[in-house]
């Protein structure tokens, strides 16, 4: 047994089911444990104001839980292998451990630490953590990477995954050279654009923890129904949790299983629910085999594509003034919590992809920026899904309208009351379509087009011909040069 080990908290700020904190207590007498915010390293995916509200709230919930153990969760700025190399060298320790990261960034970083630390005589070692499967780990038959998902997610349910490790019993060590969180600034000031955000959202381990077990105690049964409606708390909402690796998708999975094992009806909702973390698994998958994924399209006939620049449209979207209500409550809503529903989502990134022809490279740092679950792998690859660029994509050609997306899934029209409260007065007939709306109408809801409510930024029908030519265009050009 060593004297003093490094834990290096990376995405996986928690206790539970954390394999290098397990490896750390077993290995070391003592446990140090640090976060490193290094706000270089990741280079242009540095994070966005969204996360870092998030982050620094989950570093508060660490810090007090790792406190209430004995502990003090050190905070360090800077480059990371200087920090591990101060501390290790401060605290005589001989062996630093943390959890795998899968952006490119993040492992090339480890492999530079790897080396580094290892010419200093320090052992650097990663541990699983933040997947049910390890990247590279489900193959096809013929040794290479999935690129649809329906076949990777059943060699995925093949194998078994990990169950969750068990909670360690560490004996913490102190160390004095810690900054005070407050300094790092990670919260918004003037404005504070996240200032009612703690009441949508409790960050850290103890958080995810009750959101999960809500969920599974009741949303879930509504889940498989009732997802698609924005309106509806159908959904888990545990991506930020996951993001920020507060629970693992283990403790997630085998939570699932046991609720499957109580209440066997609930099979069909658990096994959807359990679907969607396959999509998470996916992104990550392909992010591993396509580096390129956050940057440039999978497929790369869409490298010609001629989008059409426009800081005008791009503008009016990012600020919910399409005219088009369920835009523009998602884009509202996304502002007011950091969060927007998976079918907005879906529904706001078609519009702006296809209706906007503006470049998906705009609404995934749109997202970055402004999200709390944002996250390289899953940002990346749903956005290339809906522009139609990415692996197993929507077709290009699946245009979504907005109005019916609206009418099918906010039939009584409460989620676009709710976050485009100047339209709230006209009848569900009208709501997603108010430039339809005839005068009486409007007057009567005391609406008038163009002063309280924009007027359609583009004719839906127009904007729709316009992407089908757009994407004639590098279909043509495929199809001359192949
Ligand atoms: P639930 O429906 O409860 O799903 C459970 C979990 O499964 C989620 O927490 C999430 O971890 C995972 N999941 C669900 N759908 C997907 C998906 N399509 N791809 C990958 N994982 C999924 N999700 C992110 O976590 N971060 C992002 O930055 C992100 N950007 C997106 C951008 C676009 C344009 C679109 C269309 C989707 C994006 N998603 C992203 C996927 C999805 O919208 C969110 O994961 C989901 O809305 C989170 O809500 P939930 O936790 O209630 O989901």
């Amino acid at each position: 047994m060593t004297d003093t080990v490094i834990l290096w908290f990376r995405q996986d700020l928690r206790l539970n089911d954390l394999p290098a904190l397990q490896a750390a207590s077993r290995d070391g007498q003592q446990v140090l444990p640090i976060y490193i915010l290094d706000e270089d390293a990741p280079g242009e995916w540095s994070m966005g104001g969204a996360s870092r509200w998030w982050l620094h709230h989950s570093l508060t919930a660490l810090g007090a839980d790792i406190r209430s153990l004995g502990g003090k969760l050190i905070f360090r700025r800077g480059n990371a292998l200087s920090i591990l190399r101060e501390v290790c060298e401060a605290n005589n320790a001989q062996t630093v451990y943390c959890s795998r990261r899968y952006e490119p960034w993040a492992s090339q970083e480890e492999e530079t630490l790897h080396g580094a630390l290892g010419s200093d005589g320090i052992k650097f070692k990663r541990f699983p953590g933040s997947l049910l499967h390890e990247p590279g780990s489900v193959l096809t038959q013929g040794g290479g990477p999935f690129k649809v998902f329906t076949p990777f997610w059943r060699a995925c349910r093949r194998v078994e995954s990990a169950p969750p490790v068990a909670k360690s019993q560490s004996s913490w060590s102190d160390y004095a050279q810690s900054d005070a969180l407050s300094q790092w600034q990670l919260l918004p000031e003037n404005p504070d654009w996240a200032g009612s955000w703690l009441d949508h959202w409790t960050p850290g381990e103890s958080g995810a923890q009750e959101r999960l077990h809500a969920f599974l105690d009741d949303a879930v049964s509504r889940y498989a129904d009732e997802r698609d409606l924005p309106a509806v708390d159908a959904t888990s909402r545990m991506s930020a949790h996951l993001h920020h690796g507060e629970i693992s998708p283990r403790q997630i999975w085998a939570m699932c299983e046991q609720k499957k094992l109580e209440l066997p009806h609930s099979d069909t909702a658990v096994n959807k629910f359990q679907a969607e973390i396959g999509w998470r698994e996916f992104s990550y998958h392909l992010l591993h085999f396509f580096p390129e994924i956050p940057d440039s399209p999978f497929k790369k006939n869409f490298r010609g594509f001629p989008w059409q620049a426009d800081d005008k449209r791009l503008g009016a979207w990012q600020q919910g003034q399409t005219g088009y209500p369920i835009v523009d409550a998602g884009m509202r809503e996304l502002w007011a919590t950091g969060i927007m529903h998976n079918r907005v989502r879906m529904v706001v990134a078609s519009f702006l992809c296809k209706h906007l022809l503006q470049h998906w490279r705009h609404g995934e740092d749109w997202f970055w920026d402004t999200l709390v679950d944002a996250d390289l792998a899953s940002n990346g690859c749903s956005w290339q899904w809906v522009a139609g660029s990415g692996a197993d994509a929507a077709p290009y050609f699946r245009i979504f309208n907005p109005v019916t997306q609206g009418e099918k899934f906010d039939k009584q029209g409460m989620y676009v009351r709710r976050w485009v409260p100047e339209i709230a007065g006209l009848p569900n007939k009208y709501l997603h379509k108010p430039w339809e709306a005839p005068d009486g109408v409007l007057d009567e809801a005391g609406i008038t087009l163009g002063e309280d409510y924009p007027q359609p930024i583009v004719d839906h029908r127009e904007a729709r011909q316009a992407a089908l030519d757009a994407y004639e265009q590098i279909r043509l050009s495929a199809a001359t040069s192949s």
